[in-house]
C-alpha cells in the first residue's frame, strides 16, 4: 500500500478534507473499525503526542496510528472501501496540542542552549505535558527560562517548518538529530529552538499564548517538568484561583497570606491536639484510679471511647506494675469494636495471644505485650479475660 498523504504538513490549519477509503477493517478485539485513506488531516499519534479526533464521514476518529508512512484511523463504525469520505479534524483539540507542543520546543530549545541538555522523554496528551531533560536544572534557572520563553512568545516569531535538502541539513545544527539523511521535518523557531519534529506546531509563537511551568520533580539523574501553555494555562490558573479564593474565604485571609494564615491554623491546631492529648491522659488516669484495687482483683480492665495510642499504652504500663493479672486498655465502643494494648507481669503474653486470636481477637506483640483489635462487646471481653 502507498504511502498516506499527510495534510497537516501542507497547512496546519486545514480541518476538513476528502479522500478515498483505500480499506477498511474490523479490530473485533477492540470493537473497532481500522481504515486507511489515501490521504488524511488527521496527525497520528506519534514522537510523545496524541494523535488528533474527529469525524470521517459518520464515524468518530478515536485514534490515529502511523507505520511505516500509512496512518491508520481507528473508528467507532466502518467505512465503505473505495468510497469518497468528507474528514473533520478536532480543531479544538489539534490547536491545543500545538499550543503546548510549540511551547514544549521553545523551552527544550533553550534548555538546550543554556545548559546543553536533551530531551529525553516528551509526553502531549489532553491532560498533562510532560519534559524530561537529562540534567538538574535549579528553580531560579527555571524562573529565567520561563520568562525568556515568554518573552519570545510575546515577540511574535514566526515558526518555520520544512524538510531540507540532504546537503542543507548535513550542515544543520539541530535537536533531536536523526540519522536519515532525508524526509526529515526541521521545526525552527528563529533565534530559540532548531529541532527536529513531526507534529502540528503554531504559525507563530504568539499563538503559544503563555507557557508555564506547572511542576518540576527529580527524574532519572534530571527533571521532569510539566508545562501548561495557552488555554490550558488560563484554565489552570483559573482552577488554582478558584482554590486560592476559597482558603482565602475559609481562612478570612487575603489571598497573598493564605499561607501564613494556613501555617498559623496548623500552630493553632497542634496546640489543640497537645492540650486534648493531655485532658485525655488525665482522664485515663482517673479512670485507672477508679478500678477495683489489686487487692479486691487481680486484673484491671479499662474501657473508654477514645483515647491515642501512646496515652493508652501508658496508662496500661501503669496498671501492669500494680496488678498480678492481665491489665488492659480498650478503646472503641460495642458497635464498631475495640482496639486494645494488654500486658502483664505473669501472664505469657504470647501463648495469651495464641488463644485470644482462637477467640476472635487480631493481635501480636511480645511475652508482656499485646496490642490488637476485636469486635468482641465489652462483656464478652471481660468473659474471655477474667477467667484467667
Ligand atoms: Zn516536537
Amino acid at each position: 500500500m502507498m504511502k498516506t498523504e499527510e495534510l497537516y504538513y501542507k497547512d496546519v490549519h486545514r480541518t476538513e478534507f476528502t479522500a478515498e477509503v483505500l480499506s477498511c477493517t474490523a479490530d473485533k478485539k477492540n470493537g473497532t473499525f481500522l481504515a486507511v485513506l489515501d490521504r488524511t488531516a488527521f496527525f497520528p499519534e506519534q514522537g510523545g503526542q496524541k494523535s488528533d479526533r474527529g469525524t470521517l464521514g459518520e464515524a468518530e476518529v478515536l485514534d490515529a496510528h502511523v507505520k511505516g508512512g500509512i496512518i491508520t484511523h481507528v473508528l467507532d463504525r466502518p467505512l465503505e472501501e473505495g468510497s469518497t469520505v468528507t474528514g473533520k479534524v478536532d480543531w479544538a483539540r489539534r490547536f491545543d496540542f500545538m499550543q503546548q507542543h510549540t511551547g514544549e520546543h521553545m523551552l527544550s530549545g533553550r534548555v538546550h542552549a543554556r545548559f546543553g541538555y536533551d530531551n529525553v522523554g516528551f509526553h502531549l496528551s489532553e491532560t498533562e505535558t510532560t519534559l524530561d531533560f537529562s540534567g538538574p536544572i535549579d528553580a531560579e534557572a527555571l524562573k529565567e527560562l520561563e520568562l525568556e520563553v515568554n518573552r519570545a512568545i510575546w515577540a511574535d516569531i514566526p515558526v518555520k517548518t520544512g524538510f531540507p535538502e540532504e546537503e542543507a541539513l548535513k550542515n544543520l545544527d539541530y535537536r533531536s538529530k536523526l540519522e536519515l539523511t532525508h524526509d526529515v521535518r526541521i521545526v525552527e523557531i528563529p533565534g530559540i529552538d532548531v529541532c527536529a519534529c513531526c507534529a502540528p506546531h503554531c504559525d507563530t509563537t504568539a499563538q503559544v499564548g503563555i507557557m508555564k511551568i506547572t511542576d518540576v520533580m527529580n527524574y532519572k539523574g534530571g527533571v521532569r517538568l510539566h508545562i501548561a501553555c495557552g488555554q490550558r494555562a488560563l484554565s489552570d490558573y483559573g482552577r488554582k484561583q478558584d482554590a486560592v479564593d476559597a482558603v482565602s474565604v475559609l481562612l478570612s485571609a487575603k489571598r497573598e497570606e493564605i499561607a501564613e494564615a494556613v501555617k498559623k491554623h496548623l500552630e493553632k491546631e497542634n496546640r489543640t491536639e497537645g492540650a486534648l492529648a493531655e485532658t485525655g491522659r488525665k482522664l485515663l488516669e482517673a479512670y485507672a484510679a477508679a478500678l477495683p484495687s489489686p487487692e479486691e482483683s487481680r486484673h484491671a480492665l479499662l474501657f473508654v471511647e477514645s483515647a491515642d495510642q501512646n496515652t493508652m499504652r501508658r496508662t496500661m504500663n501503669g496498671l501492669a506494675e500494680r496488678y498480678e493479672g492481665i491489665s488492659g486498655v480498650f478503646c472503641g465502643s460495642d458497635a464498631d469494636g475495640y482496639r486494645f494494648v494488654l500486658g502483664s507481669r505473669n501472664i505469657d503474653c504470647k501463648a495469651l495471644a495464641a488463644e485470644l486470636r482462637k477467640a476472635g481477637f487480631k493481635c501480636g506483640g511480645s511475652d508482656i505485650f499485646l496490642q490488637g483489635s476485636t469486635g468482641c462487646t465489652a462483656e464478652a471481653i471481660r468473659q474471655e479475660l477474667l477467667r484467667r
